[in-house]
C-alpha cells in the first residue's frame, strides 16, 4: 500500500465517532514502516491490549477499521487457530476474535462483525515469508506470495464489505 500519514490514517476510520478518532494511538515510525509489503495497516493499541486498528487500502482510498479483541482462539496450549485473512495457523495466543462494529444504523443497533485474525495483524508480513508464525506451520500451499497477497486482499475486502455494507 501507500505510505500513509497520521492525518490521513485518522482520516479515514469508518467505525468509530470523531472522539474515538482522536484517542486512537497510532504506531509510531509511521515513516519508517514496511509500506511496500503491507496489504493493509494493522496494529494493537499498546495501552489497550483490547483494541486493535486495520487500515487498508481500497480503490485508492484508505478504510480503516477499529476492532475490539474479545478472545483468544486458544482451545488447549496444543490447539493450532487459521487467521481467516492471511491463513496463517498459529498455536495457541497467535490468533484472536476480533469485532468490528459495523457502519451507520446497523452499528448504532450494536451489530458488528466478528473475525479471527493473527493477534499481532501481521498477515501481510506471514503471506510474503517474511515473518514466521511461532510454533506454527506453514500449510504446504502450492500459491505463491502474489497469489496469497491476493487471496489476503480478497479476503480483507469482504470483511470490510460486512463491516460497511
Ligand atoms: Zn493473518
Amino acid at each position: 500500500m501507500r505510505p500513509a500519514t497520521e492525518h490521513d490514517i485518522r482520516a479515514s476510520f469508518v467505525n468509530c465517532s470523531k472522539g474515538e478518532v482522536k484517542r486512537i494511538n497510532l504506531p509510531k515510525d509511521l515513516a519508517d514502516h514496511p509500506w511496500g509489503d503491507l496489504d493493509f495497516l494493522g496494529w494493537r493499541d499498546p495501552g489497550a491490549p483490547e483494541r486493535a486498528y486495520l487500515v487498508a487500502e481500497r480503490d485508492g482510498l484508505l478504510v480503516g477499521v477499529a476492532l475490539r479483541v474479545t478472545s483468544g482462539a486458544s482451545r488447549g496450549f496444543t490447539s493450532r487457530s487459521m487467521c481467516s485473512l492471511c491463513l496463517t495457523t498459529h498455536t495457541s495466543g497467535g490468533v484472536a476474535l476480533m469485532t468490528a462494529r459495523r457502519t451507520g444504523e446497523a452499528g448504532r443497533q450494536g451489530n458488528s462483525v466478528g473475525q479471527y485474525l493473527c493477534t499481532d495483524l501481521a498477515c501481510s508480513l506471514y503471506t510474503r515469508g517474511k515473518k514466521e508464525a511461532a510454533g506454527g506451520a506453514a500449510i504446504d500451499e502450492s500459491l505463491t506470495p502474489e497469489e496469497k497477497t491476493a487471496r489476503t486482499k480478497a479476503n480483507l475486502y469482504s470483511f470490510l464489505d460486512k463491516v460497511t455494507e
